[in-house]
Order: structure tokens, then C-alpha cells, then sequence
């Protein structure tokens, strides 16, 4: 018997995480390596006692702290149970059946799937072949039915950027009532140079239709708590808290958070070694024969077409977890150099 689950699900992916095993050495989620600061265990064992609650559904202490952190007012901030929930609560409050959602591909598997999750469209519009987000395209891609755009910068898993520049043309194409969600999920590890240097929330006081994206699961090193934001106008930040999943943001992620942002200065150093470490990664690797992309994210992006998967395979086998991508590429965490060495090691002795 088949029970009344929605056929049109059947084909859809389940999102499939990096794989983890006993002693391996894990490069496919783009975490920090370093443990949590004491402030943030601390925080975490204070608010243990109080489980027994339900957490803040409004989080309105993390909330009050980001506002502040941001300069921005507390009604453009919604908290999220990670930034993955964001942009899933993005598109439920904006596109259904016949809506079309817009985003560059290869990017984040969330938009794809979410989007037909909610039964809209995915449209996917290739990054150029420098592996960026091509927003020329994109703005060429707009229908009357387009509800929602993704532009995920640093892009996931190539960890290039957009010239700010392209990104202003972008934004003043787009019509004023279509929403651009800019996905900075890796924004801390960018040192962008003059052609890429922006400001989300400036860009966003001056186009209400931008919605930031964060999260504290990266620079942050948050991802097992599970807590991301959006920064919004307050109307966008009225429907996200209509489609909330009640309580998703637990006690002990939104008093990790507020511990983390009091300790952001000690946080955000780290990303300065991540920074110097990928660009020596890149180089060692496009030395060795391999077609980098330039990246400005914890990661690097190898692109091995055919060869993704037989990397991966050999990697795994090496006692090493990366990201394949099958016929694309690999998407492999920079992390401290000891870790690179060993993925290093490994990728300048694979034999194609
Ligand atoms: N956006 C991008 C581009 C990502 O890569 C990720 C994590 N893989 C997320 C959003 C979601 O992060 P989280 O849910 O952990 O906040």
C-alpha cells in the first residue's frame, strides 16, 4: 500500500551531509576545527538548568544583541534555527505553485530543494565560467513570475564572490518588490579587494527588497546549536515570524550566540589564519595541476569534472571526508595548517 504522501516528492534528492566515520579527518562541511570559547560552554551550562522552559520563541535578548551589534532596529532581525531555516521560511512566504525562484547554479542544494519542496520552480542560471554568480544572466532571467533570488556570496561550494559593482547594477535592475536574499553564510572569511568590497546593510537600507542572510555556524563556530538570522524590512520580518516553527531556536543556541557575538573580535581573528591558509591551499594545488576556483570562503573548490567522484572515493579511502560534487568538482574546508598539509599531501600525490 502507498500511503497519500505527496507523489511529486518522490523525486526529489534527500540533502545528503558530508560523510563522517571514526578517525577521519573531516573537510566537507566547512566547520571551524577550534572548540567553543569557555564564555560560549559557560552560557551553554547556565542555561542548561532551564530546559525544562520552552526557549524565547521571539529570542528577543539574541535578537536585542544582534540589533545592536548591526546598528540596525530589532523589527529587521528574525533569528532562524540556522540560515538553512531562512531560506526555506523565504521561500514559503513568497512563491508556490507557478512561482519561479532564482538563483545561480552550482550553489546551495537548500534552494533547489526547498523551492520544490514549496512547489515552485527552481530556476538556475550557471555561474560564468570563472565558477561566479553571473548576475547579468540572472537579471535576464527575470519573469513576472520570479517571487524570490538567491545570490549566495561567497558562493557555496566555489567560494567566489561578485564584484560589488555588478551587484549595485544587479539590484537596480531587479524590480523593487522582488525580494534578493543575499546568502553570506561565509561573509567573515572575505578580504575582499576594492572591485569586491560591499556593505549587505548598507546595500539593504537602500534596497528594501535585500534581505541579509547569516549564520553563527561558520566564523562562529556554532553549527551544532543550530542558529542563523535574516536582517530584512520589517514586512519581510512579519511573514518570516508568521511561518516560524514554534520554539525552533532552542535556549541554550540563542545564549551561545549572545556569547558569541560578545566575543566576536576573538572569534573573527580565527578567520585571519583560514584567509592566509587558502590562499597558500590554492596555490599548492593549482601547482600541482589542479583548476582552483578563487575563493573567499573556509573552503576551496576543485574543479575535477569526471574525476569528482574517483577524488572523493581515493580521499575517503585516505581517511579523508570531502565534498564531491559528482561531475563537477569537490568542495574541501580550509582549516588550520596541519589539516591542509594532510589534504595537501594527499591531493598532490592522487594519481588521475
Ligand atoms: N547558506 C549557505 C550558502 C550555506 O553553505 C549554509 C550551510 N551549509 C547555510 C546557508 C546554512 O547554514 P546554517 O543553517 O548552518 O546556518
Amino acid at each position: 500500500m502507498t500511503l497519500r504522501i505527496r507523489p511529486d516528492l518522490d523525486s526529489l534528492p534527500t540533502y545528503v551531509p558530508g560523510k563522517n566515520f571514526p578517525g577521519a579527518l573531516k573537510l566537507a562541511s566547512n566547520e571551524v576545527v577550534e572548540p567553543p570559547l569557555p564564555a560560549v560552554t559557560e552560557a551553554i551550562a547556565a542555561a542548561a538548568t532551564g530546559i525544562n522552559r520552552y526557549p524565547d520563541n521571539g529570542a528577543v535578548a539574541l535578537t536585542e544583541a544582534l540589533a545592536t551589534a548591526l546598528g540596525v532596529t530589532t523589527d529587521q532581525i528574525q533569528a532562524g534555527c540556522g540560515s538553512v531555516m531562512l531560506c526555506q521560511n523565504l521561500i514559503t512566504i513568497t512563491s508556490g505553485p507557478g512561482d519561479e525562484v532564482l538563483f545561480g547554479w552550482r550553489s546551495f542544494e537548500t534552494y533547489p530543494l526547498a523551492t520544490r519542496v514549496a512547489g515552485a520552480t527552481p530556476v538556475q542560471v550557471p555561474l560564468t565560467g570563472d565558477a561566479v554568480y553571473d548576475l547579468e544572466a540572472m537579471a535576464a532571467a527575470i519573469t513576472d513570475r520570479t517571487r524570490l533570488i538567491f545570490i549566495c556570496n561567497p558562493n557555496n561550494p566555489t567560494g567566489t564572490v561578485v564584484e560589488a559593482a555588478d551587484l549595485r547594477r544587479f539590484l537596480e535592475r531587479v524590480p523593487d518588490d522582488l525580494i534578493v536574499a543575499l546568502d553570506e553564510a561565509y561573509i567573515e572569511y572575505t578580504r575582499p579587494d576594492q572591485a569586491h568590497a560591499y556593505d549587505a546593510l548598507e546595500l539593504r537600507r537602500e534596497f528594501p527588497n535585500v534581505v541579509v542572510l547569516r549564520t553563527f555556524s561558520k566564523a562562529y563556530g556554532l553549527a551544532g546549536l543550530r542558529v542563523g538570522y535574516a536582517v530584512a524590512d520589517p514586512q519581510v520580518i512579519t511573514a518570516l515570524g508568521k511561518v516560524h516553527v514554534p520554539f525552533s531556536v532552542n535556549s541554550l543556541a540563542q545564549v551561545a550566540a549572545i556569547a558569541a557575538l560578545g566575543a566576536r573580535e576573538q572569534l573573527l581573528a580565527r578567520t585571519d589564519l583560514v584567509a592566509a591558509e587558502r590562499g597558500r591551499v590554492t596555490d599548492a594545488l593549482r601547482q600541482a595541476g589542479y583548476r582552483v576556483a578563487d575563493s573567499q570562503a573556509n573552503f576551496v573548490w576543485l574543479e575535477l569534472g569526471e574525476e569528482a567522484a574517483p577524488f572523493a572515493a581515493a580521499a575517503t579511502a585516505a581517511g579523508l571526508v570531502v565534498r564531491p560534487f559528482a561531475g563537477e568538482g569537490v568542495r574541501v574546508t580550509v582549516t588550520v595548517p596541519t589539516e591542509n598539509d594532510v589534504f595537501l599531501d594527499f591531493a598532490r600525490n592522487w594519481i588521475r
